[in-house]
């Protein structure tokens, strides 16, 4: 049985198809020309995702093919198209709008680039259904060092909440400031009703997952961290917070598939949801995301309920919700 069928958190840069990806940097002198595909293959499939330096070079040489309408049009487009032949019936694509200004896009036609490319390869690859999260990002040792940027995230995003955009998000370092800092953006979010999930207790501590719901997340970005403490578990079961679990992505530097806290959260009663992150350094895809955690013992009845999690989780309409829970069941006979 495919389980594999709802991604909530899957970011657009780190998931280019790779060969595109490449010809695209050459046609743009991103990389030297005499680059071949196996070495630029090589530059983002290094085997280890540590120091945090390397990664920011990967998402760094990602994010310089997409810095006009047309890349990100193309990009959103392929990566849904993708999805959709992957059986995924709801995905939630995720990116930065203020990380791709720097040939002169304003925050509002990055997104609006990204809702068009996603918008058409839905149309043309049904049934799927795309909903666009913009990022918030964490730069550097202060909030204060994006300000302005960040704020022209929220009021891009309220823009074109309901026309393709469905929310937003807290990317970057986590460990850069304290997540309480950016309490005014998401203050903001609140009084224009833009929903939003916070990534928190993936390299942070478990305390982060806590000042994360105490922003008012709805959902939380990874947040496994919180495993080691009981009390926070408690909140977020008990507040039916669900966690947005991307477990291959998880395991490149020190936890292995066994080690990884998924099961236990699951068995925890945490309301997990099974996700890929970055398709290109994870080397993964939802497919395989269950595939793996079969192999470690989680049950068919464990995956069904991290997907249907996955569809209470989204944010989108009670009538998409509905129409989801239905294409389900009857994928599962149930
Ligand atoms: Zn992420």
């Amino acid at each position: 049985m495919n389980t594999a069928k709802i991604e909530l958190h899957i970011h657009l840069d780190g998931s280019l198809n790779i060969r595109w990806a490449y010809e695209r940097s050459l046609s743009q002198g991103v990389i030297p020309p005499e680059t071949s595909f196996q070495e630029y293959y090589d530059l983002l499939y290094g085997k280890n995702f540590a120091p945090r330096a390397v990664s920011i070079q990967k998402f760094q040489l990602v994010c310089d093919i997409l810095q006009t309408r047309e890349d990100l049009y193309d990009a959103a487009y392929e990566l849904v198209k993708t999805l959709a032949g992957e059986g995924i019936l709801y995905a939630e694509i995720r990116f930065a709008s203020q990380q791709h200004t720097a040939r002169g896009l304003t925050q509002y036609e990055a997104l609006k680039a990204v809702i068009d490319g996603a918008k058409q390869a839905q149309n043309d690859n049904p049934p799927i259904r795309i909903g666009i999260i913009n990022c918030l990002m964490h730069k550097g040792e202060s909030a204060s060092c994006n300000h302005e940027q960040n704020l022209e995230t929220v009021f891009v995003t309220k823009e074109l909440l309901g026309k393709g955009a469905v929310g937003l998000d807290l990317a970057g370092y986590e460990n850069n400031c304290p997540l309480k800092d950016y309490a005014p953006y998401f203050e903001k979010a609140r009084e224009l009703g833009i929903p939003y999930t916070i990534h928190a207790g993936e390299m942070g501590i478990a305390s982060h997952v806590k000042d994360a719901v105490d922003l008012g997340a709805q959902r939380i970005g990874h947040g496994i961290n919180a495993v080691s403490d009981p009390v926070i578990l408690e909140e977020l079961i008990a507040k039916r917070i669900p966690l947005e679990v991307c477990v291959t992505s998880n395991i490149k530097s020190t936890l292995n598939y066994a080690s990884h806290p998924v099961r236990e959260l699951i068995r925890r009663g945490v309301f997990v949801t099974l996700n890929t992150d970055n398709r290109i350094f994870a080397k993964t895809n939802l497919f395989n995301e269950h595939a793996q955690l079969r192999m470690i013992g989680v049950t068919e009845d464990e995956l069904m309920r991290c997907t249907y999690n996955a569809v209470d989780a989204a944010f989108c309409d009670d009538d998409t919700k509905k129409s989801l829970r239905a294409e389900l069941r009857k994928d599962w006979n149930l």
